[in-house]
């Protein structure tokens, strides 16, 4: 049998012996205050271009590596397109993100989320070309998610995994701000920050509530057969 990490999602679907957290409930709150708090370094250069490992057959999530997210191809080349990965651009010299979709399983005490689709932030307003995270942001991407999970685009399991923003030029890190953001949107063990440096491509994974440094693994999807 063709097992592949697209049957640990339809797996982690309907097997009972893996516990799905539900889909929306413990989502996000729209309502939230963003306070500071003490920043996470990086290492530098901790994903250079990419290149991180691959695994490209989980068959059970006791094979999964511990603590990582993992992303799908295709989820990684739409958050490289959107913030023009290994390019310089007016865009990219300004700070840019978004929230990245997926599902998310655990079973006994080993969990794994995997991220299948990314959702940007609106940049272009008047002449701003950069985004502001700020309430009506969020709230933005949130309604998005939202309407995207009525309308039938995601299925009722896959939900807000973490978020993405650039650091460009810049290490990188979780800021006071970032932590602010993680802390109030993303406290779970299992959403994740990912922040990346999209002139020198590099790239950093932030876990749970203290933005734990995390490794991250990209797979390939299974085509369609
Ligand atoms: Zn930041």
């Amino acid at each position: 049998m063709d097992a592949d990490l697209e049957d640990l999602f339809n797996e982690v679907a309907t097997s009972k012996t893996f516990r799905v957290t539900k889909p929306l409930a413990d989502g996000p709150r729209k309502k939230f205050a963003i306070t500071s708090a003490p920043r996470v370094e990086a290492p530098a250069r901790l994903f250079d271009d990419f290149e991180m490992s691959r695994q490209e057959r989980v068959d059970t999530l006791k094979e999964a590596v511990p603590d990582a997210l993992y992303i799908s191809d295709e989820a990684l080349r739409a958050i490289q397109d959107h913030i023009s990965w290994g390019e310089r651009t007016r865009e990219n010299q300004f700070e840019q993100g978004g929230i990245i979709i997926g599902e998310q399983a655990e079973d006994r005490g080993k969990a794994v989320s995997v991220v299948t689709c990314a959702i940007s932030a609106l940049e272009t307003q008047g002449s701003q070309t950069y985004v502001k995270f700020d309430h009506l942001t969020w709230k933005r991407m949130l309604d998005q998610f939202d309407q995207m999970v009525a309308t039938g685009q995601l299925n009722r399991n896959q939900k807000i995994i973490g978020w993405y923003h650039t650091h460009p030029n810049m290490s990188v890190f979780m800021s006071g701000t970032d932590m602010g953001t993680q802390r109030s949107l993303f406290y779970n063990p299992w959403n994740y920050a990912l922040v990346l440096n999209p002139q020198q491509q590099f790239c950093g994974c932030f876990k749970g509530k203290d933005a734990d440094i995390a490794p991250l693994v990209m797979f390939e999807r299974a085509r369609a057969r």
